[in-house]
């Protein structure tokens, strides 16, 4: 069975093109093993049968977003506590509060807010750091299945001595081990393509290098992705430096971390040669521009990591970063590229105050959005076309009080940058993720 949507379509197939689609027939498959996947796009006109659904004139369908790097417990903190360095804010804020999600109840109500809040607006494949706890991190993933999300969840795996408290830690290296591959068995056992696992070691300085090497031999042994964080900040990085006398990167390869499918989340300090050990390994990046100016100590030069074949896409860091929209990250991502192009002290002279040929436009800040996140994430998403899944939302000509407007001055490009830029969650009329409609 198949079912067919009429709408004029916007995406970005690469970095530098808005492709606009005007009134075009899709065609999913809506039974079967390629359930969701995209079978025909042609104009309209050519389709020859009537429409199962046709999105309304001014309506406009656009790839659902994929966010890279999310910590689901920190959902109750979004846009507070920001006051801190990352090392105080981890252990003042962060992980008292992730420390409650042992009470089940809690987490019940925490995640079912979340994701229902994330769908709205527009992220239709999240990918979570849960808890360390166990049972919260297979109730995450069952509120992902129930609601409808596509998502990759993690246990947080963490276990040293000084790196975490003694309240929330495993108890062991090979408790951490164990624990991670109970989790990544009880995702499986879901049975649900769309809602993987994913191994989650904290970061280095959370996790003992027994750990490290465990979660890495664990992940080749069950075929699973990997995230973590990666040369966050000043003293993250640093801390690696110290500790292993190599950068985050290289480290973090030494345990069998860094491969197809990883995710690293911030990477604002990696080296020339850490993106070229990415470039060829085929891990990725998520940036996460508005968390990275509360925390990163720098710019994450999102040019410079795409020049050298680093796949990149990009996250909220909900809560390191305070918004809830993966398309304010956009927004960010083209404001802090324009800060690094320009540099911020007008004491210094401006050829040398800034770094050159940094910025990128809202084009290059929604394709990281959608078709960079999905290739980093490794998943059929991200672009409406033959071979992928039907994840996808229409946004219409808003009204007060949202600011999105379409007036007879704005043509596609206008009304594209518009939406990267002003789109609120009640501009978001529909979600679908792998042909299902969630709204
Ligand atoms: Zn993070």
């Amino acid at each position: 069975m198949t079912r067919t949507i009429r709408a004029t379509v916007m995406q970005t197939p690469t970095k530098d093109h808005l492709e606009v689609l005007h009134d075009v027939a899709i065609t999913y498959e809506t039974t079967g093993a390629e359930v969701g996947t995209i079978v025909e796009i042609c104009p309209f006109s050519q389709h020859g049968k009537p429409a199962n659904e046709t999105l309304p004139e001014g309506s406009v369908l656009l790839p659902g977003l994929v966010d890279l790097h999310i910590h689901a417990p920190q959902w109750p903190q979004l846009g507070t506590g920001l006051d801190l360095p990352l090392e105080r804010w981890l252990f003042e804020y962060t992980f008292p509060l992730e420390a409650r999600f042992t009470d089940l109840e809690f987490a019940t109500r925490v995640w079912a807010d979340m994701v229902t809040t994330l769908l709205a607006n527009g992220t239709t494949t999240a990918v979570y750091f849960a808890s360390q706890d166990l049972k919260a991190t297979t109730l995450l993933a069952k509120t992902c299945v129930e609601l409808g999300q596509r998502a990759l969840v993690g246990r947080v795996a963490m276990d040293h001595l000084t790196g975490t408290p003694e309240w929330y830690r495993d108890e062991s290296p090979s408790s951490g081990v164990a624990a991670s591959r109970a989790s990544v068995e009880a995702i499986r056992a879901l049975a649900c393509d769309r809602v993987q696992p994913i191994i989650t070691p904290r970061f280095i300085p959370a996790c003992s290098d027994e750990l490290l090497q465990g979660l890495g031999d664990l992940a080749a042994e069950l075929s699973v992705r990997v995230q973590t964080h990666c040369s966050e900040s000043d003293w993250e990085h640093g801390y690696v430096l110290e500790r292993h006398g190599m950068t985050d990167t290289e480290s973090l390869a030494r345990f069998g971390l860094i491969k197809a499918g990883t995710v690293l989340a911030h990477a604002d300090h990696v080296t020339d040669s850490d993106l070229q050990h990415l470039a060829s390994s085929g891990a990725g990046i998520a940036h996460c521009p508005l968390s990275n100016a509360y925390f990163g100590d720098a710019v994450f030069p999102v040019r410079r990591a795409l020049s050298a074949g680093v796949s990149v896409g990009l996250g909220t860091d909900i809560a390191g970063g305070s918004e809830a929209s993966l398309l304010a990250q956009c927004a960010h991502a083209v404001t802090v590229s324009r800060m690094l192009e320009d540099g911020v002290d007008a004491n210094k002279p401006a050829d040398s105050r800034g770094v050159a040929e940094s910025r990128i436009d809202s084009i290059a800040a929604f394709w990281l959005a959608t078709v960079g996140g999905a290739a980093v994430a490794d998943l059929p998403v991200g672009l409406i076309e033959v071979g992928r899944q039907f994840d996808a939302i229409a946004v219409r000509s808003g009204e007060p009080p949202s600011p999105l407007r379409r007036w007879d001055l704005d043509d596609d490009t206008r009304w594209f940058e518009k939406i990267v830029r002003l789109a609120r969650p009640s501009d978001i009329t529909d979600v679908w993720v792998g042909g299902q409609t969630l709204n």
